[in-house]
């Protein structure tokens, strides 16, 4: 190649002339001249070379590709390679990745996978199909196949890359000792400071169970390619590990008087027996009350039974969280529904790893508490003073009387948390289903494992917001409802103490309402006999007084057969031979229920003469028992339905609840108001048998939310809510109004803590981050550039948490601290930061005195950090 042409020099050196002529002096321009051509031969010099080394450089390992980039829209490329380089490696320094490493045909643009990931983070439930398709338009071409296929394999070869860079950043930072993420990640649950007040509960955490995130197990015949497992996720709780508490229940049989035969449109448990794992209510047996709540609680997951899991191997994912939306873990629900073990799992790892009090929120938590307890975590969880209790919004499928005592917001020290988290979590990993379902085992985890990620993401840059909002409900509370009830408790001469002491005995009435006072088992059984064998002796008399006036006269059932050749008579003679045989049927009934009483009458010691009848008293006693347990039945079918059809309204208004499951729900909602109006008929039945009968229940009425509350008051078969003040209907909101108030004092001191450990955490990271940064620098360490963007993220959501931070600092009424404290004693951070800062010192005498100036810049960042928060 020939080497720059002079005539270009000097005309370039003319038109510079030219330019400045009017200008510069001569001697100015002379000097210019001269600098230029210096520059274009110094330019020219370096053209010849590398010239000369491309001539030298053996193209034939060069190779050329189809490619896809999202940008450029270019078709095809020459990738360079040396000989000793390989095809993937010499392509990947171009800023491309082969799909396939042996025998690549078609290579992807970083760039194009880095789009497709951050589009798949906002959008779980973009495919990559979409994405080819969207490539291809781009591209202007009709829709490959191939692309898909390329696009896909690509991207979990980038992703691949991804964690790996990942890890070392995190390496490098000393962010990946074991459980790392679970003990930092959320700042406000994590970083505790110096001198705190105690909250009751260290942590507020809240746990669940999910179905939508099924993988089927096998598409037709087509058998799965990919066996690889996705273990690299700290947020999966492994089978193994799981599997530990498996034994700890076993699944109680259900044969305890459960299945009050109702239910018919419902799918009924097959009695699967070798289901030897027990769910989370399988303890709950003994208590009345938790029955209830267990009953309801599995009529609620009853949809999604047994039947699914042949078709599904992961059947879904059962997971934790903090309060503030982190994610703990996440297991694998597989080939089963919600089991006991899955949630034990998850608490004995919390206990494992966190030395805290926790309170825990589950839609089962009422009975779980007694799971736990019976279970090896028992213990140490109350040890801790750790307790389980239900969500605020789920409270309505537990009883009254459960709620009480479970429900949040009766909790000293829940503030004014719901307990809801997991619903949000999972109405957010819902939009992954459709890529989760016919996905690999390993990209089904690879994906759950990625939204955690990005979802723990947004959660850290919305802590302080969350916060904030919390701050202003409490506050909100205060300004509201403390005036109401100092008000009242003034105009009734009460005071807060008394309020107390009506809420008690509310939880005393209702741990006591409802049940049945014991009965002899004998007289009752025999009082049920007694009338059985009374109705049937009506029958049979009225049957025999039918049959005896329709015969015919010259009846005999041999007469039949002689006078076939007339209809009149076959038909009336075919009747009358019913109605022998019906009421022969009844009198061989009626013996029977008459044998069953004698045999009943021997164990009471009675005989013929001495048999009850209706006016015997301990005859209207039994009857009387029996209709008050009539009634108790028919009331909780018809709780029951009612909670159910609420779930089912609930989950229908869910967003993103697939369309074909809401058709489902809307076909089911139909035949539960059908069970529903039986169940009103039944209970209007045996509420006019009672002693003290009950006015009937209109159905348009039950099936409202606001009725729930009703169904507890009419469990009170005894009347004897007269006088109660706490059953008052002014008294009842202002105890919760009180209540309400405590738990938004509760609120604000949690809150407090919380902002300030936010505070002091977010301070701390940068200092540390912009000194790993520097060092990284001057090492120069192949992971600068990476640990450099990780860096500049994360403290770009800092200073916005700073940002919010400063808001919540002057909120009118805020009573938190508004500078950053010291981490307590007793957390890692400071061993941590102790060592790092000994290393420090012993780096600083043996070198230079650089460091000093590192920590001033340090400093200096600090400040202006929180200076540039003041003007805010
Ligand atoms: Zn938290
Ligand atoms: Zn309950």
């Amino acid at each position: 190649m020939k080497p720059t042409r002079p005539g270009t020099v000097s005309n370039h050196v003319h038109k510079v002339v030219l330019d400045r002529k009017t200008r510069t002096s001569s001697a100015q321009l002379q000097s210019e001249v001269l600098r230029h051509k210096e520059v274009l031969k110094k330019k020219a010099e370096t053209s010849r070379k590398i010239q000369r080394q491309l001539a030298a450089r053996d193209t034939t390992y060069d190779i050329a590709l189809n490619i896809i980039d999202i940008i450029s829209l270019e078709r095809r490329a020459l990738f360079r390679r040396d000989a000793h380089q390989k095809t993937p490696v010499a392509i990947a320094e171009s800023g491309y990745l082969v799909a396939s490493p042996v025998s690549p045909e078609l290579a992807v643009s970083f760039r194009t996978l880095e789009y497709f990931r951050r589009l798949r983070l906002r959008k779980a439930s973009y495919s990559v199909e979409a994405y080819a398709k969207v490539l291809c338009d781009l591209y202007g071409l009709p829709y490959r196949r191939r692309w898909r296929t390329a696009i896909s394999d690509a991207y979990d070869v980038y992703l691949g890359i991804l964690r790996i860079v990942d890890k070392r950043v995190m390496a490098y930072l000393g962010r990946d000792t074991p459980n790392w993420r679970v003990k930092h990640a959320c700042p406000a649950c994590n970083f505790k400071l110096e001198g705190e007040e105690d909250l009751g509960y260290d942590r507020i955490c809240c746990m669940d169970g999910n179905n939508s995130l099924k993988r089927i197990a096998k598409i037709g015949d087509r058998e799965i390619a990919d066996l690889r497992e996705f273990s690299e996720s700290d947020y999966y709780l492994l089978a193994e590990y799981v599997d530990r508490f498996k034994d700890e229940v076993k699944r109680r049989e259900s044969g305890d008087a459960e299945d009050d035969g109702d239910d018919a449109w419902t799918d009924e448990e097959d009695g699967d027996a070798d289901e030897a794992e027990g769910d989370p209510t399988d303890f709950a047996g003994a208590d009345d009350m938790l029955k209830q709540c267990t009953k309801n609680w599995k009529s609620a997951a009853k949809d999604e039974t047994k039947k699914m899991w042949g078709i599904f191997d992961e059947t879904g994912v059962f997971a934790g969280a903090c309060r503030h939306g982190f994610v703990l873990w996440v297991i694998d629900m597989v080939r089963s529904g919600e089991l006991a073990k899955y949630a034990l799992a998850l608490v004995a790892k919390a206990l494992d790893v966190f030395e805290d009090r926790i309170l825990w929120g589950y839609d089962i938590g009422c009975t779980f508490n007694t799971t736990i307890a019976q279970s090896s975590l028992g213990p140490e969880f109350s040890r801790r003073g750790c307790r389980c209790c239900v969500n605020a919004f789920h409270g309505y499928s537990h009883s009254h009387s459960c709620q009480t005592i479970n429900h949040p917001s009766v909790i000293p020290g829940a503030g004014l948390d719901d307990m809801e988290g997991m619903e949000r979590l999972f109405s957010s990993s819902n939009e992954l289903a459709p890529v989760t379902r016919y996905a690999s085992k390993y990209h089904r985890r690879m994906h759950i494992d990625r939204h955690m990620y990005q979802w723990d993401e947004d959660k850290y840059a919305n802590i302080a917001t969350m916060l904030y909002n919390n701050l202003r409900q409490a506050f909100d509370i205060l300004a509201k409802d403390a005036p109401v009830v100092e008000e009242w408790l003034q105009a009734n001469g009460c005071t807060l103490a008394d309020l107390e002491l009506w809420e008690t005995e509310e939880k005393q009435y209702f741990a006591t309402v409802g049940k049945v006072t014991e009965a002899d088992a004998v007289a009752v059984e025999y009082v049920s006999r007694l009338k059985d064998y009374w109705r049937l002796q009506d029958e049979t008399s009225a049957t025999m007084s039918a049959f005896v006036t329709s015969i015919p006269e010259d009846y005999t059932p041999a007469g039949l057969v002689e006078r076939t050749d007339d209809a009149q008579y076959r038909r009336e003679a075919s009747q009358t031979l019913k109605r022998e045989t019906d009421m022969r049927l009844l009198r061989e009934k009626c013996d029977s229920a008459l044998r069953d009483v004698i045999a009943l009458e021997l164990q009471l010691g009675l005989n013929a003469a001495s048999r009850w009848t209706p006016t015997t008293p301990k005859f209207i006693e039994t009857a009387h028992f029996l209709a008050d347990r009539d009634y108790h039945i028919a009331l909780e079918r018809l709780q029951r339905l009612v909670v159910q059809r609420l779930f089912e309204l609930h989950t229908m208004n869910i967003s993103h609840t697939a369309y074909k499951i809401r058709t489902q729900i809307a076909k089911s909602l139909q035949r539960r108001s059908k069970a529903i109006r039986a169940a009103v008929t039944a209970y209007n039945n045996a509420a006019k048998a009672l002693k003290n009968p009950r006015p009937p229940l209109d159905w348009s009425k039950v099936t409202h939310y606001a009725f729930l509350e009703e169904f507890e008051l009419l469990r009170d078969t005894r009347n004897d809510l007269a006088g109660k003040r706490w059953a008052e209907t002014t008294t009842r909101p202002i105890i919760k109004k009180a209540r309400q108030i405590k738990r938004a004092r509760e609120e604000i001191r949690r809150c407090n803590t919380e902002v300030r450990r936010v505070h002091s955490w977010v301070l701390q990271e940068n200092t540390e981050l912009e000194e790993a940064v520097r060092k990284c620098r001057d090492e120069r360490n192949p992971i600068y550039g990476a640990l450099g963007d990780y860096a500049t993220r994360r403290r770009r959501v800092n200073t916005r948490l700073l940002a919010i931070i400063a808001r919540i600092h002057v909120l009118p009424g805020f009573s938190g601290h508004t500078t950053p404290g010291a981490p307590s004693a007793s957390s890692p951070e400071t061993e941590a930061a102790e060592v790092r800062a000994e290393e420090a010192e012993l780096q600083g005498d043996l070198q230079d005195a650089s460091i000093d100036e590192s920590d001033l810049a340090a400093a200096a960042s600090v400040l202006e950090f929180t200076t540039n928060l003041a003007g805010t």
